[in-house]
Order: structure tokens, then sequence, then C-alpha cells
């Protein structure tokens, strides 16, 4: 299972649907991906393999920014409903989620009283969760590092704001997760091998911070909130 993400200047499809063939080895029984330009968030998602999401994707909506997944299904059988990406429920929030997310019936019990849930996983609670604190706080980074704090358990995790066309934010706990960079678009994935068609130069990310990932930069925050400053590594391209 993995994660991509990009944020840049190409049309994001292929690059995100290059990325998760790349992660297929590691195994998934489904797949999606949202893809967000001015007429909002396109999601398509499937049951099965990469070639069938292919297939369905549209090739007519032209995208710079998106989110994809592999899922191997923890919570909630694999279904096209239990695939990510998954929305909140105004659909202002997307987000793909890898690990297992151990308190979401604590989580779901406290905050998410009056929500209605469209699937079985973990994962919603997580979206779900950050459009309650969204809906508190009026601030989307204040109210997802809020939702990464209240979470415990793996997660790598990357979420979209429909209302905010130049940000994807991702954060990791005890999942892989690398924030890749380019000279107009930065890219995110579960391992180098997902991005090395479009950049060799990596952050390492540390568990519990978050990251705010934009066309031109990217800003890494430690748990207590503080800008951390971190130098990429360059990845190896193996033969
Ligand atoms: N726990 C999540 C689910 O079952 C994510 C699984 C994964 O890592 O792909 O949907």
């Amino acid at each position: 299972c993995g994660i991509v993400g990009y944020i840049g200047q190409q049309d994001t499809k292929e690059i995100l649907l290059n990325g998760l063939e790349k992660l297929e080895y590691r195994g998934y029984d489904s797949a999606g991906i949202a893809t967000l330009n001015e007429n909002g968030v396109e999601v398509t998602k499937v049951k099965g393999r990469i070639a069938a999401l292919r297939g369905a994707v549209d090739d007519n909506v032209a995208s710079t920014h998106g989110i994809g997944h592999t899922r191997w299904a923890t919570h909630g059988a694999p279904s096209e409903e239990n695939a990510h990406p998954h929305q909140s429920t105004s659909g202002r929030f997307t987000l793909v989620h890898n690990g297992v997310i151990e308190n979401y019936v604590d989580v779901r019990d406290e905050y998410l009283a009056g929500v209605e849930l469209k699937s079985e996983t973990d994962t919603e609670i997580i979206v779900q969760l950050i459009e309650v604190l969204h809906n508190e706080m009026n601030d989307v980074a204040a109210a997802f590092r809020k939702a990464v704090k209240l979470l415990t358990g793996s997660y790598a995790i990357a979420l979209i704001d429909r209302e905010n066309k130049d940000t994807i934010y991702v954060a990791k706990n005890k999942s892989p997760l690398l924030v890749g960079l380019g000279d107009d678009f930065n890219v995110v994935a579960s391992d180098s091998m997902a991005a090395l068609h479009v950049t060799d130069q990596f952050l390492e990310l540390m568990d519990k911070e978050t990251v705010i990932v934009r066309r031109d930069g990217v800003e890494i925050l430690s748990p207590e909130g503080d800008v951390v400053t971190r130098e990429p590594f360059t990845a190896e391209i193996d033969a």
C-alpha cells in the first residue's frame, strides 16, 4: 500500500498513476486518486488494479494538484466505498491514509456524533475530524495539526482542501512518507521509487511532524508547532 501526491504545473493524473504503479510491489486491493481544479475535486477509485483505475480516470479533467493511494484494507472490506481517497461530508476535504488509527472509535464517539459516515474505514474518521475541527477553528493548518495530535496509531496521510489550490497537508507516524522537491513543483510519496520519475531530492520526515507542501516551497512543523529546517538528501537511482 502507498501514497503519492503532486502539486506543480504538469497534468497530475499521469504523475499520480505512474507513482502508484511504482508502489504496486507493496501489495494492495484497491486504488484511487483525487485531483483538484477550478471546478472542484474529482475522485476516482476502484477495487482492483491500477490498470482498472487508469481506465476509470476521466482523461478530460486537467489538474496540477492531487493525491493518490493504494489500499491494503485493515478496517472495512476491499470495496469502492472503502477505497481512498475519502471525503468529509461537505466535500471540502479529501484525504488518503496508510496505516491504522488505533483510537478511531474513541475519536468518532467524542467528536463525530452528528456525522454520517460513508465508509467502514478508520481513515474516514480522520477527514471528518479535520472538517469538524475546521468548523470550530476556521484555520485548516491548525485543524490538521490538532487532528494529528488527537490520533494514535500508524499513519501516513495527505490532505487536500477544495478551497486552497496551493497546498497539500501531510503528516506521518510510524508509516513511511517523504517529500520530494522540484523547481516549480513538489511531491509526496511513501517511498522515493514512486517519485524518482520527477525528482531525486527528498526530505525525510519525522513522526508527528506536519508538513505544508506548496508549489514553491515546503514548511515542516514540529509536533510543538515550531518551524523545522532540514536539508534534502539525494536518492540513488538503481537501474
Ligand atoms: N486502515 C486504512 C483502511 O483500511 C488504510 C489501510 C492502508 O494502509 O492502505 O482503509
